[in-house]
């Protein structure tokens, strides 16, 4: 019997296998899929843009050279400042000028070699996770669809068929139309759609007529990128479209012709798929035995580029708590803090991907909302808000400590050049010291199998004098220039201590 099996080895399968997998923990993902490569998942179908603060998560596991050269993306230096981002994104098509980012309301962002966002595909990601998976001693058996589940204390099966797959916790990972999310009971509340998408790759007779990027028109949004005849196409129907199939050819060219108030000919459709802007979220991510992370737990448009990011973050916060849960030595009630932080995380992308279709809808009131919009997105104070909720920057958990605690950490030095990222990078907390070397060292000693103690000087340490870190780099406790260890030791027995 395994610790954890995990359904569904897509990005957020393979993240959480991953983070299990450091943690000792046995790990069996089944597949659905008996390859891992296909159209949807590689360039330029499957393109996808990793935030911030995903990037980050891949550095803090010393993925971020793979996971970069995967990608195609050059690395970059490490400035002395922290440096502008290179892209901001955009809300509901309209594009958000990096070069316009309040960097001084960005007080926790350090200099540090995974500060941008990236674009890359589903393939890249899960080639470099699966392959880290791997060396991880991670099991990943591929063409096991999983067709049932049972829970009966303390064991949860998963079924494929007859063939049965038992572990003491089980994890749907296994996407929107999630059948762990189904089978358990999990209740999924949201949304009903208001527009149909379609997303193809075809060959245009004359792909002119088409504008560059989002447009949106008197009726829906066309997008076209940068792979010629890659096209996105929103079709404000009400969800009403059965895509049960894929598109035909006539279809999709009278869609792109009414949306685009176009003549533009479709020629040959290579690949073509829907989507909706449902947005429905798990309302709890455990039923005993079984979580939910990812697309399993909460559905949305893909407008703004959130979804993977959202789910790896899921997968950072899940992994060290189920870690410690089986390894017993997790304090009361870790795991179901994973809810608790993540549930509203997933509401506030739900609402945000809602707030975009809203603006894009072709009536007189969106129309309005989007001049609105377009104006605000032209101040500093709009960017930076946009920017801070898009790359990860505001990320914050309510762990009721004021100040630092419960923000992502921002990657401090020491004076050697070791920064954050590297301490995390074998998946156990960090005790960073700024001060004097001593009183807090003693507490953690009690803790060492759990938590890394580093005491030095830090390059810039932002007026803090110690920080203690969970293993998914959020900070679980700051303390001032001269730190209280009472303080201290409470902080770490409320997140580490059994
Ligand atoms: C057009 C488009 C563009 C997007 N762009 C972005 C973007 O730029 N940035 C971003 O953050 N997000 C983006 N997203 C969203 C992102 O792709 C998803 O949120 C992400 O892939 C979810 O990962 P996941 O691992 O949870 O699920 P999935 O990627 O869906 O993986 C689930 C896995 O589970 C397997 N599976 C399913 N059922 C079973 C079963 N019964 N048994 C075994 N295996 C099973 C599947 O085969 C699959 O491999 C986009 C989505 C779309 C459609």
């Amino acid at each position: 019997m395994h610790d954890v099996v995990i359904v569904g080895a897509g990005p957020v399968g393979l993240f959480l296998a991953c983070e299990l997998g450091l943690a000792g923990c046995s790990v069996l993902v089944l597949e659905r899929e008996p390859e891992p490569r296909t159209p949807w998942r590689s360039f330029p179908l499957g393109m996808r843009g990793l935030s911030g603060g995903s990037v980050e998560a891949f550095y803090r596991r010393g993925m971020l050279a793979p996971l970069l050269a995967a990608s195609g993306v050059d690395e970059r230096p490490v400035t002395d400042e922290p440096a502008p981002p290179r892209s901001a994104g955009h809300f509901a098509g309209t594009p958000v000028d990096p070069a316009d980012v309040d960097l001084a309301r960005l007080p926790y962002r350090l200099p540090s070699p995974a500060l941008d966002g990236i674009m890359t595909s589903l393939e890249a990601v899960e080639t470099v996770l699966a392959e880290r998976a791997d060396k991880l001693g991670v099991e990943i058996r591929r063409g096991v669809p999983v067709t049932a589940i049972t829970q009966d204390a303390p064991v949860a099966v998963a079924w494929a068929g007859e063939q049965e797959y038992p572990a003491r916790w089980l994890v749907g990972c296994d996407g929107g139309r999630s059948t762990v999310r189904r089978l358990a009971g999990f209740e999924f509340a949201g949304t009903e759609p208001q527009l149909t998408g379609y997303l193809a790759l075809v060959t245009l007779a004359e792909p002119g007529l088409l504008a560059p990027g989002f447009t949106v028109t008197p009726q829906g949004m066309y997008l076209t990128m940068s792979e010629p005849g890659h096209l996105g196409v929103m079709d404000f129907d009400g969800g009403a479209y059965d895509r049960s199939r894929p598109p035909a050819r006539e279809h999709l060219q009278s869609v792109l012709r009414r949306v685009s108030g176009t003549d533009v000919m479709i020629g040959e459709v290579h690949f073509a798929s829907t989507f909706t802007d449902r947005a429905k979220q798990a309302t709890t991510y455990r039923r005993d035995r079984i979580l939910l992370a990812g697309d399993a737990a909460h559905i949305h448009s893909p407008l703004g580029g959130q979804g993977l990011n959202l789910g790896l973050g899921d997968a950072m916060n899940l992994g060290w708590k189920l870690a410690a849960t089986v390894a017993e030595r997790a304090p009361a009630g870790l795991l179901d803090t994973y809810t608790a932080e993540r549930h509203p995380v997933g509401a506030w992308v739900l609402d945000w991907s809602r707030a975009q279709v809203a603006t894009m809808r072709p009536d007189p009131h969106s129309r309005a909302i989007r001049s609105v919009v377009r104006d605000l997105l032209a101040t500093r104070d709009g960017t930076t808000y946009v920017f801070e909720r898009t790359s990860g920057t505001s990320l914050h958990y309510d762990l009721g400590e004021p100040g630092l605690a419960g923000h992502n950490a921002p990657d401090f030095a020491l004076a050697n050049g070791t920064r954050v990222g590297d301490l995390l990078q074998d998946g156990l907390g960090v005790a960073l010291d700024f001060g004097v070397d001593g009183p807090l060292r003693e507490v953690v000693l009690r803790y060492r199998d759990r938590i890394r103690y580093v005491a030095g000087p830090a390059r810039d340490h932002l007026g803090f004098g110690a920080v203690l870190v969970r293993p998914d780099g959020i900070v679980a406790w700051a303390g001032d220039r001269v730190p209280d260890p009472g303080s201290f030791e409470r902080a770490v027995r409320r997140w580490f201590s059994t």
